[in-house]
């Protein structure tokens, strides 16, 4: 026990550089990348912007996670996911490919860290964050669990598609789990309906960040 304890002091729980307090809480991250913004391959309106409020909620609200976990579409030879003639549902124009600059993390993302980076889809459709592994071969599963994550949040692109099936399949999992809707978009207005009635009759929250609106 130290004698020379003086107020104003950090205490024992606030040693300079100390680790943050645990929240059990992880962040996903799914598939921020050009490929799915405003001039990429499959673009959805409003996706670049969303890619923007995303790497300023990682910034400024690091210390609200456990883990932030990134997922990506990673496309090598995915089969009838691509076509030279897309249905839009089950086939779309090629996107995410692996290598390519658009299949990258956003730039808006440039500079944060990750826990961990998921990447997913090389030779078939992938469309949940759950489907991936990072670089050590790890599931999405095996590293929330390993972390010890009490619960999930997910943001990210586009929300009727890879948000909506990663955030169904962390639910599914176990993990209470939220989709923060002014942190994602849909590719329709539609769609977006859909999957979000679909995510509430399954269980999955639907919340909204406290980031606020952008600065002017
Ligand atoms: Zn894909």
């Amino acid at each position: 026990m130290s004698t020379t304890d003086t107020i104003g002091q950090p205490g024992p729980d606030e040693q300079p550089g100390a680790e943050p307090p645990r929240t059990g809480r992880a962040l996903i991250v799914v598939d921020v990348q050009p490929t799915f913004c405003e001039g990429g391959a499959l673009p959805s309106p409003g996706a670049n912007d969303v890619a923007v409020r995303v790497g300023r909620y990682v910034a400024e609200r690091r210390e609200l996670y456990d883990l932030v976990v990134t997922t990506q579409d990673w496309h090598i030879d995915p089969g009838a996911h691509f076509s030279e003639e897309p249905d839009f549902v089950d086939s779309w124009p090629p996107h995410g490919v692996a290598g390519s600059e658009e299949a990258e993390l956003h730039p808006a993302l440039g500079g944060l860290s990750f826990d961990a980076q998921v990447k997913k889809g090389q030779y078939d459709a992938a469309y949940s964050g759950f489907e991936g592994t990072d670089e050590q071969g790890r599931s999405l599963e095996a590293i929330l669990r390993e972390a010890g994550i009490t619960a999930v949040d997910v943001v990210g692109l586009v929300e009727s598609h890879c948000v909506k099936d990663t955030a169904l399949d962390a639910h599914r999992l176990g993990w209470p789990t939220r989709v923060l809707s002014d942190l994602t978009v849909p590719v329709s207005q539609e769609l977006g309906a859909q999957a979000r009635d679909e995510m509430t009759a399954a269980g999955v929250e639907q919340a909204i960040s406290d980031l606020g609106p952008e600065p002017e």
